[in-house]
């Protein structure tokens, strides 16, 4: 499958050739941890033992790293498992590390956490500011610099060309993590980012019913000290261990195979929920990409091909509205998560991002994020504006 294919034809067959011995068109889910040996390491077709490689695991690694546009893909049993891999690959003690200033959750947890006592230092900086990019670098301690984008809850866009060059010209990596956008809406590879992360349980996986992480290099790593981060982010997968799965594995290449007809149904729907949030009395202010009054519009509009799923927007009533409101929907979901087929509703304060509350994380209570799905975008509104007549 080379590169001049288009997007879905990549997401159909990438790594996915009919199966040799029946001609199943779909990739089996080789539910086995070892493989017969002809004679003694005599590997067929490189299995040995399935955290190294299994095939079902193959077939997604490869189809996430054409989507990507990447030299290599590496499946993970989580987005974190990947994302905690690639930092203990490339950094060691006394590096430092640039950390948006309203990343995941989970993102922030873990530098400061995890990295943080082990010897890895991070700072944060507005990633939709190039000058607090900058700010933040430490010349020569600098090796990695985390970008999200668009980011989780508050929709911040990053420019990813621009902050490549800085990272690159601080002598740091670029690490991208494409969960909201997906390889449908956004190449960061093709920006300049020199590896890609997912939680592909979001919409890469897009049905809710799988936990899964990946990680894309670029084809060509020019960092000085870095250029083999690819052989050390596969040495590390087997070494740590946090592979993903044959059944999930499986889960999350059915899921690829749509994964351009759902992000463009998901903009869709997101455009007119967005539409019915700014004309509704009781919002204060909708956060989304495509409006032309976002803060990094251009930047999204030149980087991103659609805007996404995912719409948060702040109550004039403030919390106890936002929190009320969350609870008197009925047709969409509260729960944490996104990117699945179904509509989500929550409250980031008090659920996806109460792990931040009380550092520069911290999110306003008045906050409501949307994960708005694919289903019939009428029922979606009408359900939202009753509870909305209601709370706002
Ligand atoms: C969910 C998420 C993660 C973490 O992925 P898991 O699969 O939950 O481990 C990382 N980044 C972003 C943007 C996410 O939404």
């Amino acid at each position: 499958m080379s590169d001049e294919h288009g997007f879905s034809t990549r997401a159909i067959h990438a790594g996915q050739e009919a199966d040799p011995l029946t001609g199943a068109v779909v990739t089996p889910i080789y539910q086995v941890s070892t493989y017969k040996q002809d004679g003694i390491g005599g590997f067929r077709n490189g299995y040995e033992y399935s955290r190294s490689a299994n095939p079902t695991r193959t077939a997604l690694e490869e189809c996430i790293a054409a989507l990507e546009g990447g030299s290599r893909g590496f499946a993970f049993a989580s987005g974190l498992a990947g994302q905690d891999t690639v930092a203990r690959a490339l950094l060691v003690p006394g590096d430092h590390v640039v950390v948006p200033n309203d990343a995941y959750g989970g993102t922030y947890r873990y530098f400061n956490k995890v990295a943080g006592p082990q010897g890895i230092e991070h700072s944060i900086a507005d990633m939709g500011d190039l000058e607090s990019v900058r700010a933040a670098i430490r010349p020569g301690q600098t090796k990695m610099v985390w970008v999200e984008t668009p980011t989780n809850p508050l929709l911040g866009i990053a420019d990813i060309a621009a902050i490549a060059e800085i990272a690159h010209a601080a002598g740091a990596i670029l690490v991208v993590d494409n969960t909201f956008a997906t390889a449908y809406l956004q190449s960061p590879l093709a920006l300049g980012a020199d590896i890609v992360t997912h939680s592909t349980t979001k919409y890469s996986g897009g049905h809710s019913d799988v936990v899964g992480g990946a990680v894309v290099t670029a084809k060509s790593i020019t960092v000085p000290g870095l250029e083999d981060a690819e052989e050390r982010i596969a040495f590390h997968q087997n070494s740590i261990g946090g592979v993903a799965g044959p059944f999930d594995s499986w889960l999350t290449l059915r899921g690829l195979k749509t994964l351009g007809v759902r992000m463009d149904r998901h903009s869709d729907n997101a455009e007119k929920v967005v539409e019915f949030l700014e004309g509704h009395d009781g919002v204060s202010q909708v956060l989304y990409p495509g409006l032309p009054g976002h803060r990094n519009h251009d930047v999204a509009a030149r980087q991103m091909k659609r805007f996404g799923g995912m719409v948060s927007f702040r109550m004039k009533r403030g919390e106890d509205a936002a929190v009320k409101t969350c609870a008197a929907v009925s047709l969409w979901t509260l729960g944490e998560s996104l990117g699945g087929v179904e509509s989500l509703i929550e409250h980031p304060g008090r659920m996806t991002h109460a792990s931040v509350a009380g550092t520069e994380l911290e999110v306003p209570g008045d906050l409501i994020r949307l994960s708005v799905g694919i289903e019939d975008v009428d029922d979606l509104i009408a359900d939202l504006r009753e509870a909305l007549d209601i709370h706002g």
